[in-house]
Order: structure tokens, then C-alpha cells, then sequence
């Protein structure tokens, strides 16, 4: 998974040497923000996928907490560019993470103490595996996603995770590839690490960004794409057997991008195979890098243009 170079406050070094200490706020209190980016190779060369909304959205993540990233928006997007370049990569998952260093072992951390910010690059292909293209048999897990105002969704956090953790594992102890949680309303909220929809009679349906989602930037290029091929979409509360009545189901993340899934708590979705509405969006979405989607919005950076 290494990559020789990576960047740590303010400069490219080897990867070895970005080492914490074990004293490190984040590691104790979770008092962490990140991204997870990808590079894809296009025919122009590597390119960043939506590098300027990953990085508004760390920054936003890091306001809630009150953390000083002490880097501006375009310092961390050259950085990014900057790690990919050092190692040559044509396709990449990159991870951006900003974490409250050494200095205290007080869950308030002091004033003056110290943020880290780094930024790691690695080889990823598919998050889960050969299910992006068969569809993955996915539960609805007995674990909730935290209520409103108590660990806020919309930021990216790392102690958002160990909520990802529960979901996940109890998904693989089962014998299943995700998890799929509902939200304190108990009502239909996300993945692990995916946003969720469902197709209803070709139309798209997917839980509000109001039911303890993180605001997934697929899933915005999904609802985008759909709109572009004339596919509605509703942004609405959906009960879990919505699951279960479900024309198609697909799972939507920067790691995961668009995975089909075939079954829930092993019902079978529509014939157990990803379905038309499902292919037609992947096609759409993977086309934007091989150029037979036209990149409308500017979604794409190329890394060796900057
Ligand atoms: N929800 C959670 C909990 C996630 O970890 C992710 C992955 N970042 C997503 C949704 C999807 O977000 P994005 O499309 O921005 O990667």
C-alpha cells in the first residue's frame, strides 16, 4: 500500500518518517478530519476527481471542530497535487487528514497545541472487491447512526468511524460485504462508508442529507449524472422495507464509487443482478474519465497541467 513520498506539515518526505507519538490528541479523543480522493488515469493523464470540493469539505469538517488546518484551501490542493506527482502515480486513492497532534493529554486540547496535516497517497482498486461489479449482499445492521446533534454527520471525522466500525464488522461477522445502517429515526441513513439509493419504478430515491448522512460527493455526482440522463431523483425518508421493494439498489463513495448491490438481508434485488438504471449511471460515471462522459462541471484536474 506504500508509496515512497507522502506530504506532512508543509513538505514531501519519505513515507517512513511521518511517524506520531503516542501521546497524539487524535489518537485518544478521535479529534481527526479527512478525505478519502481518488486520481483516476484519463487519456490526458492522471486526474483529480472533485479536488476542490474534497478540500472545502475538510476545511468545513475541521470549522466544526474548531481545528486550525494553519494551511489555505489552495496550499492543501497543490500539496495533493504535489504527492501525486513525487510518487508518479497515474491513479491513486488519496487520503488527506488533519489531526490534533502532541500537546496534552486533556480532552479540551490547549491553546497553541499542535495540528498535523498529511497527506498519503496509495495504490486502491475497488473498496469491496469484486462485488463493484456483481453486486454486494449487503444487511441492515442492528447498529444506529448517531442521533442529530450528537456527533455531527456532516463532518468528516475520524471519530465518526468507530460508528463505520460497528456497522462494518457485524456486516463481515455475518457473512455479508456492507452494512447498511438506519438513522436514530430509524429510518433508511447510509453505508458504513457509502451513501445509498434505491430505484422505484425508474426513478432514483435516496435518504435526505438530513437523515445522519456524511454529504457524499458521489453521491452529489450521482444525483448530477441522473439529472444529465433524465433519471428523477428524490431526496427522501425512506422506511427500511423501501430495501426490500427495491427495483435496484447501489451504494455510492469515493472508495466504493458506484457498487450495485444484489441482496439485502439475503432477499435478492429485483433478479440479484445490477440493474439497468444502476449500469446506465456506472457507465456515465466511469465514462468521465475515459472521455466518453463530457466533464461538464469541471470535476476533473489534471495533475500535471497544475
Ligand atoms: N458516508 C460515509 C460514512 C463515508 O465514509 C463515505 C466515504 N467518504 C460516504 C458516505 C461517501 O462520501 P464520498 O462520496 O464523498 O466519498
Amino acid at each position: 500500500m506504500n508509496t515512497p513520498f507522502l506530504w506532512h506539515n508543509g513538505r514531501i518526505k519519505p513515507w517512513a518518517e511521518a511517524t506520531v507519538h503516542v501521546s497524539t490528541h487524535a489518537l485518544h479523543y478521535g479529534s481527526s478530519v479527512f478525505e478519502g480522493e481518488r486520481v483516476y488515469a484519463t487519456p490526458e493523464g492522471p486526474a483529480y476527481f472533485r479536488l476542490a470540493d474534497h478540500t472545502r469539505r475538510l476545511f468545513e469538517s475541521a470549522r466544526v471542530y474548531d481545528i486550525d488546518i494553519g494551511y489555505s484551501e489552495d496550499e492543501i490542493n497543490q500539496a495533493c497535487m504535489d504527492v501525486i506527482r513525487t510518487n508518479r502515480m497515474a491513479s491513486a486513492y488519496v487520503r488527506p487528514i488533519v489531526f490534533r497532534g502532541v500537546g496534552g493529554l486533556g480532552v479540551l486540547p490547549r491553546d497553541g497545541a499542535p495540528v498535523d496535516v498529511a497527506i498519503m497517497a496509495m495504490e486502491w482498486g475497488a473498496y469491496l472487491g469484486e462485488a463493484a461489479e456483481v453486486g454486494a449482499d449487503v444487511c441492515v445492521s442492528s447498529w444506529h447512526r448517531p442521533a442529530p446533534n450528537t456527533l455531527p454527520s456532516w463532518a468528516k471525522a475520524g471519530g465518526n468511524y468507530l460508528s463505520s466500525q460497528l456497522i462494518g464488522l457485524e456486516a463481515r461477522r455475518g457473512g455479508y460485504d456492507e452494512g447498511i445502517a438506519l438513522g436514530s429515526n430509524s429510518l433508511l441513513s447510509e453505508g458504513a462508508g457509502e451513501n445509498l439509493f434505491l430505484v422505484k419504478r425508474g426513478k432514483l430515491l435516496t435518504p435526505p442529507s438530513s437523515a445522519g448522512i456524511l454529504a457524499g460527493i458521489t453521491r452529489d455526482t450521482v444525483i448530477t449524472l441522473a439529472s444529465d440522463l433524465g433519471i428523477p431523483c428524490e431526496e427522501r425518508d425512506l422506511p427500511r422495507e423501501a430495501l426490500y421493494s427495491a427495483d435496484e439498489v447501489f451504494m455510492t463513495g469515493t472508495a466504493a464509487e458506484i457498487t450495485p448491490v444484489r441482496s439485502v438481508d439475503r432477499k435478492n434485488i429485483g433478479n440479484g443482478t445490477p440493474g439497468p438504471i444502476t449500469r446506465s449511471l456506472r457507465d456515465a460515471f466511469f465514462g468521465l474519465f475515459d472521455g466518453r462522459t463530457r466533464d461538464r462541471y469541471g470535476w476533473l484536474t489534471l495533475v500535471n497541467a497544475v
